[in-house]
């Protein structure tokens, strides 16, 4: 049986729409009940079944990153189990001040895209903005306004198989923006349908924690006062200038016109911490790609204290490809860009608790589920009980629950029109998750103090 059957009903599907586009829409992605993009198979016919596993991110019928990037990227690239392949790795920013502003951190990912567009290699840009299929959507953008207009992180479930069909065949060539698992999914359509890998001609990767599905928006715009029937619009990173770039703030509209940004500060909403996973989708506590592997570039945050403290955000890059290697070197001699080289560590350190999710949680949670009779995908990452002490154990599995919960609790409150009713509930959820948490702080100090040192030694 392929095993994209299992991914779906384990709910480890993440909405890519890979399999939609693969199959001529006989499988169906759709937003479901709980505000996140996931397959239906019911129609689906066992040859395109076998065909849709292929492509599918989580199926074992689908080829890992490591072979991916073996069959995209020059040998001569170095390699790091942390994040994959790499020819160089940096924190960078846009000079640009005004321009920093409309983007989440240090504005690369948009001014790559432009460069690309601007200097004839690309004729759009497939990326999420706003509009469309719910608040963002996959968009097609062809022109610097365009693309200037759809900047920032966008936390929100999407598909992109309605924008790959409006482009495919139509003679011209893009650059793919996306999450790893996103871009890992395209790189397998590639290789299935030579047609679009004519077109797909630049893979844009964004480094991820985790993908949220339309509740996240949702629950914040709410305790900004207004409801999710009313919402138009959010804005999920709003820089305030002379703060530590972690401490931007969340604005919600409920008009596109003539209505005034709501804005608080994220941290301060519930929901609004990353570590509680609300929302979070299923299919992020089975994944072990951070850096965005098969991606010829991926860009995120560089969640460095050097860095940090610069409220314009500066980004985490590491480029795999050696046009767009040339592109952001002329930036920089043009004085365009901020660039410094960081370590293969240092990269890692950026992320250091989005490893802790998705390595040593990873492992715990695949051996759990093997525990509990379950089917798991093949990962890159063992499953291994022993992996983290005691404390660290349940914590990992406290937010586990306070994630998967976090989704039908919100959509009752949702249908009871009763913000209360969510806040009741998942009050609970978020003090044992905080209990113990504050039991594992003193092992995550030490845990940080010692890489400190690794990195003043290396
Ligand atoms: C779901 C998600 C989780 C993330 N988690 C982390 C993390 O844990 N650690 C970290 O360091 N960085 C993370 N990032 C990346 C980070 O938030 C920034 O997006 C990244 O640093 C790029 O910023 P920028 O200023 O260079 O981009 P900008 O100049 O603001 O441009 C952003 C570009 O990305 C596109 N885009 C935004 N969101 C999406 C999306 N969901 N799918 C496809 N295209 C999109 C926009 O259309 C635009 O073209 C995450 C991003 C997302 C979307
Ligand atoms: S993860 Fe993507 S390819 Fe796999 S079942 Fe879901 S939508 Fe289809
Ligand atoms: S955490 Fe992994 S599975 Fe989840 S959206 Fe990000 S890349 Fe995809």
């Amino acid at each position: 049986m392929p095993t994209i059957e299992q991914v779906v009903q384990r709910d480890i599907c993440v909405g890519c729409g890979a399999c939609q586009f693969a199959t001529r829409g006989e499988i169906n992605v759709r937003r479901n009940e709980l505000g996140y993009y996931s397959a239906d198979l019911s129609r689906a016919r066992p040859h395109n079944l076998a065909t849709a596993s292929r492509v599918c991110p989580f199926s074992n019928e689908s080829q890992n990153e490591d072979v991916i990037a073996a069959a995209v990227f020059p040998a001569v690239l170095k390699s790091d189990p942390r994040t994959g392949r790499y020819l160089s790795i940096a924190a960078a920013r846009v000079r640009a001040d005004d321009y920093l502003l409309g983007s989440s951190s240090g504005g690369l990912t948009s001014w790559i895209l432009m460069q690309l567009l601007e200097s004839g290699h690309i004729d759009g840009v497939i990326h999420v903005g706003q509009g469309g299929d719910g608040l963002f959507s996959y968009r097609i953008s062809r022109s610097r306004q365009e693309l200037t207009a759809r900047r920032k992180s966008i936390y929100y479930s999407t598909s992109f198989n309605t924008a790959l069909q409006s482009i495919h065949g139509d003679g011209q060539r893009y650059a793919l923006v996306g999450v790893p698992c996103f871009i890992k999914s395209a790189r397998l359509l590639c290789m299935e349908d030579r047609l679009l890998a004519e077109q797909l001609v630049y893979f844009i990767g964004l480094v991820c924690g985790h993908l949220k599905s339309a509740a996240f928006a949702e629950l914040l715009a709410w305790q900004c006062g207004v409801s999710p029937a009313g919402l138009a619009a959010v804005d999920f990173r709003l820089k305030q200038p002379g703060q530590d770039a972690g401490r931007y703030h969340f604005g919600a509209r409920a008009g596109l016109v003539n209505s005034e940004w709501i804005t608080r500060p994220t941290s301060q909403l519930l929901g609004g911490n990353w570590g509680h996973g609300m929302f979070q989708l299923n299919a992020c506590n089975y994944c072990d790609d951070i850096f965005a592997e098969t991606a010829d570039v991926v860009l995120g945050d560089a969640w460095l204290p050097e860095y940090r403290a610069d409220w314009r955000g500066t980004n985490i890059l590491l480029c795999r490809n050696a046009l767009i290697q040339q592109l952001i070197d002329q930036g920089k001699t043009a004085g365009e860009l901020f660039i410094q080289p960081l370590s293969v560590a240092q990269a890692a350190n950026s992320q250091a608790g989005n490893f802790r999710h998705r390595h040593e949680g990873l492992a715990l949670r695949l051996a759990d589920d093997q525990n509990a009779g379950h089917w798991v995908p093949n990962r890159r990452v063992m499953p291994d009980h022993n992996v983290v002490g005691n404390r660290r154990r349940e914590l990992i599995r406290r937010r586990r629950e306070l994630s998967r919960a976090s989704h039908g609790l919100f959509a009752e409150a949702r249908e009871q029109g009763s913000l209360d009713l969510f806040i009741d509930r998942i009050t609970p959820l978020v003090r044992q998750y905080e209990r113990y948490n504050a039991a594992s702080l003193p092992r995550r100090l030490l845990g940080l103090a010692k890489r400190r040192i690794q990195l003043i030694l290396s």
